[in-house]
């Protein structure tokens, strides 16, 4: 029944639900988009996923990416606030029933890890043996890929990156502490930064203004890429990390960025020269996390 020539990979956002089928080569390529609409229920979330598969072709493994808290071992989504109804719904039985595949073919992962697993088969991290994937929205998401592979920690938590405490005396986050990361360098806070200096608070629009030369939006987006550089020092510490993937829609700025990240790398390392960074930009774009999600079945043992 298997085809191994073809995975299919689903990115379930609060939004939209992404889905596409991709040679286990890589080159050929199909994608549908539709809305989530999951005001409707997880019934209904989960039959739209399902069609959307069968009308790409489905056959074998599907693997999933969802912008939660994943329990690999009950096969749902435990903490998911920007799509609540499917939160401890059973979401591999129900899609590999739909399906007439076993749960085991069913692969649920994180939207930030799945976007890591793109971007390093087929995105800009593409062949890195160790890379920490950035994702700057919202929040900020991470990825960590270790000796060519997925790395997810004990529980799946692994590279929650945004969590990272800057700075002790900084803002609350919503996680309850202060000062993390995604406080200060998210796509969030960095258009919060600029509003309090009284800059223009649309990000698109001060990057521009900085690529145009304004001294002031300049100035802002390097302190901003300062402290993402302070957060990221740590995972150097921790893992010996040289090469960073920078994405998101936040990301479209690391040109910008770029000067503050290499300050901040080298203020909080010990031991390294800034030429040692590597900080790439992500390539794939909206795609990363359904290619992602495509690629998790041959990445299980
Ligand atoms: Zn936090």
């Amino acid at each position: 029944m298997s085809d191994p020539a073809q995975l299919f990979g689903i990115d379930l956002g609060g939004t939209g639900i992404k889905a596409g089928r991709i040679d286990a080569d890589g080159l050929g390529r199909e994608r549908r988009e539709v809305e989530a609409r999951i005001n409707e229920g997880a019934d209904a979330v989960c039959d739209r996923i399902a069609q959307l598969a069968q009308d790409l072709g489905h056959v074998g493994t599907l693997g999933i990416g969802v912008p939660g808290l994943i329990d690999r071992e009950l096969g749902l989504v435990t903490h998911c606030p920007n799509l609540a109804p499917i939160e401890d719904y059973p979401l591999k039985v129900e899609l590999a029933r739909r399906l007439d595949i076993t749960p085991e073919d069913v692969f649920l992962e994180n939207d930030a890890n799945v976007a890591a697993l793109g971007e390093h088969w087929l995105g800009g991290a593409r062949g890195e043996e160790n890379v920490l994937t950035v994702t700057l929205g919202t929040g900020i998401g991470g990825g960590l890929i270790l000796g060519q592979r997925l790395f997810t920690g004990s529980t799946g938590l692994a590279a929650e990156i945004g969590h990272i405490c800057v700075d002790p005396t900084g803002p609350t986050c919503g996680c309850g502490n202060r000062g993390c990361m995604e406080t200060l360098a998210s796509a969030t806070a960095a258009s919060r930064r600029a509003r309090d200096a009284g800059l223009e608070p649309d990000l698109r629009e001060l990057s521009e203004r900085a690529r145009n030369g304004e001294s002031a939006p300049q100035q802002l987006l390097r302190e901003v890429g300062r402290d993402l550089g302070r957060g990221l020092a740590q995972a150097v510490m921790l893992l010996d990390l040289e090469c960073f993937l920078i994405g998101g829609g936040f990301g479209a700025s690391l040109d910008l960025l770029l000067q503050g990240i290499g300050d901040g790398l080298l203020e909080r390392s010990y031991g390294r020269e800034r030429d040692s960074f590597r900080i790439l930009p992500a390539t794939l774009g909206s795609d990363a996390g359904w290619i992602g999600a495509a690629r998790l079945g041959s990445q299980a043992d």
